[in-house]
């Protein structure tokens, strides 16, 4: 069970001792929407709810620790912890009541400081999460699954804050270099194609695969995904040599990174 240094330690019980370990892969960055001490918030999270944030994180800078970086806290839903253990590290930060405010330059330096131990600590990888699972730092807002169906947490200043303040400032801290800007979209995960997307995505997929001769389409590609791009794409599967189920149409993890779908 770790514990951040710096960090004013106030666990919250019974959590603390009940809750299962995890094998911390993640940190994921939130508003609190309340712009409350840490001894007020840890009291919320003792007193009046099931939820707690492994961190937080006031306006003056200082950081508290509700629970230790190996054990489940509850902020993240599925990112809590994972059928193979591993697990999401919360941070709450105080915000005004509709977050939208920004992070102040204490908080941000905190935020920076708490990220490159998390690397050192965990190794958490020094990349952005490219997808739900993947290990890395993130955003509360960035996944549906990181969440009850997504939220707004935390706000756009804050979001712009973590992209090009807090992440590279990790990186940084950390003795990393600052990554470079993906050129290609990561694949989205074999379930997002099942549920019938409507995203850009599938307009930049489907051009690519016209591009490398692989159209069943009369007409578009467009935003859908259709019976179309799922022909187009089986044929995309046996140009690279699948046959049979490997070449149903649904698209893979090593297709699609074959394909290399431009950045929508
Ligand atoms: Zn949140």
């Amino acid at each position: 069970m770790a514990w951040y240094p710096s960090a004013k330690r106030m666990e919250v019980q019974p959590e603390g001792n009940a809750q299962p370990s995890i094998r911390p892969t993640q940190m994921i960055f939130h508003s609190l929407a309340a712009p409350w001490t840490g001894r007020r918030t840890y009291e919320y999270w003792r007193d009046s709810t099931s939820l707690e944030s492994h961190f937080y994180v006031e306006f003056g800078g200082s950081v508290f620790q509700y629970i230790g970086t190996q054990t489940r806290a509850d902020a993240n839903m599925y990112a809590n912890r994972r059928p193979d253990g591993s697990g999401a590290v919360s941070v709450e930060t105080a915000s005004n009541l509709q977050h939208t405010d920004r992070w102040t330059p204490s908080q941000v330096s905190t935020l920076i400081k708490l990220g490159a131990w998390m690397h050192k600590q965990h190794g958490v990888p020094l990349r952005i999460c490219r997808s739900a699972s993947d290990p890395g730092f993130g955003t509360h807002r960035m996944f549906a699954q990181w969440s009850n169906g997504g939220t707004a947490c935390p706000g756009n200043e804050r979001q712009r804050q973590f992209r090009e303040v807090v992440f590279p400032g990790i990186v940084k801290a950390a003795g990393g270099k600052p990554p470079k800007p993906e050129k290609y979209e990561p694949f989205p995960g074999a379930d997002f194609f099942r549920n019938t997307p409507r995203s850009a995505l599938i307009t930049a997929m489907g051009k690519r695969l016209v591009a490398e001769g692989c159209s069943a389409y009369s007409e578009g590609p467009g935003p859908r995904w259709t019976d179309a791009d799922k022909r187009s794409y089986a044929k995309w599967q046996r140009k690279l040599g699948y046959s049979g189920a490997d070449a149903d149409g649904w698209p893979g993890k090593t297709s699609w990174d074959k394909l290399k779908v431009p950045k929508v």
